[in-house]
């Protein structure tokens, strides 16, 4: 019930612009500008999926950070994003005034929007859903019986748009 999904309007409308730009042109002078342009994208990586090269790249991919990728031109042209942080977060609001606090764990920003996914919708239905009693089951099965929080391939946060 308390977990909600967040997005940080600005970080997000860093990657959104870096999108369309993309879209129109993936020269290397583009790509480049918006990795120093924007602080909250570590490198970007464009890749022709027709001819099956990159077209461009810039910056420094950071390994333990999160990578986005896109769809772009109808499927053709695929785009790596390395963000030091995602701009969709989750929290655990457990009060009204827990939401007020919400802040982008990158910028800080308190200018967020809350995502309205499946995937949030998803964690509600377990936590108030009373789970089956599994007590009379043999040990046998019980211990190859999982319960938890599984989420389907659907529900998962989507990376592509
Ligand atoms: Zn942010």
């Amino acid at each position: 019930m308390p977990l909600f999904e967040y997005e940080c309007i600005k970080c997000r409308s860093n990657v959104d612009d870096s999108l369309k730009q993309i879209e129109k042109s993936s020269a290397k002078k583009i790509v480049s500008d918006l990795v120093n342009k924007y602080d909250n994208i570590n490198h970007i990586g464009v890749l022709d999926l027709e001819k099956e090269k990159v077209v461009a790249e810039h910056g420094k991919r950071d390994r333990g950070a999160v990578d986005l990728d896109f769809y772009l031109n109808e499927g053709t042209l695929l785009v790596f994003l390395n963000l030091p942080k995602n701009y969709r977060f989750s929290e655990l609001i457990y009060e009204e005034d827990d939401e007020k606090k919400v802040k982008c764990p990158y910028c800080g920003n308190k200018k967020v929007e809350k995502v309205v996914s499946s995937f949030a919708f998803t964690s509600d239905l377990s936590t108030d859903m009373p789970k089956p009693d599994l007590s009379n089951l043999p040990p046998s099965v019980r211990k190859n019986t999982f319960l938890g929080d599984y989420i389907e391939e659907k529900d998962r946060p989507k990376k592509n748009k």
